[in-house]
């Protein structure tokens, strides 16, 4: 008896393990309060393997797209993320921002922002396009022949021009998933 209660806290605690779900998952609140199955399926978007029949896309698929696995939700923070504002370079998983600063403290100082994915850069979409990203948000807002202000991808919009779309960095070229 005595022995059954010490081992009850055990029974809980790997319950409680097996009922979170597997590290890395891609899912928005809501969808990982949901039972999942444990068959696997198809990724609707590359064709790979998703850890459960209940998912739309894979892992490598919600990272790349930073939408929800089950319901295609935006995962993307709605606020661009401070520490952007540091001049380095940050890194989530297969995500890369390089910020660089140039004439800092001058009238002239201006910032440039390369975003890369899977090691690969993001192509130059349209102006206002945006990704989803890890950090929030980051807008194309071109590469303006002044110093001053924003270059390539900032985590604002060029003001006084339209949002434009959200584009998708492309699937990595034989870049196998981590
Ligand atoms: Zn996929
Ligand atoms: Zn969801």
């Amino acid at each position: 008896m005595r022995f059954r209660t010490l081992l009850l806290p055990v029974y809980a605690l790997a319950f409680a393990l097996a009922a979170l779900p597997a590290q890395g998952e891609e899912l928005c609140a809501a969808c990982r309060k949901l039972p999942q199955t444990k068959d696997l399926s198809t990724c609707k978007i590359c064709g790979g393997m998703t850890n459960s029949g209940s998912f739309h896309h894979c892992m490598g698929c919600a990272e790349r797209t930073m939408t929800c696995q089950r319901c295609e939700t935006d995962l993307s923070p709605a606020e661009p993320a401070k520490e952007l504002e540091n001049p380095g370079t940050h890194t989530r998983r297969r995500w890369t921002y390089v910020h660089t600063v140039t004439h800092a403290g001058t009238r002239s100082e201006g910032h440039h922002g390369e975003l890369s994915f899977a090691g690969q850069p993001v192509p130059e979409p349209g102006l206002n396009d945006f990704v989803a990203t890890p950090w929030g948000r980051l807008y194309w807002v071109g590469r303006p022949p002044v110093l001053f202000g924003g270059h390539g991808w900032m985590p604002h919009p060029k003001p006084s021009q339209p949002v434009g779309k959200k584009v998708v960095p492309p699937l990595p070229a034989q870049v196998p998933a981590p």
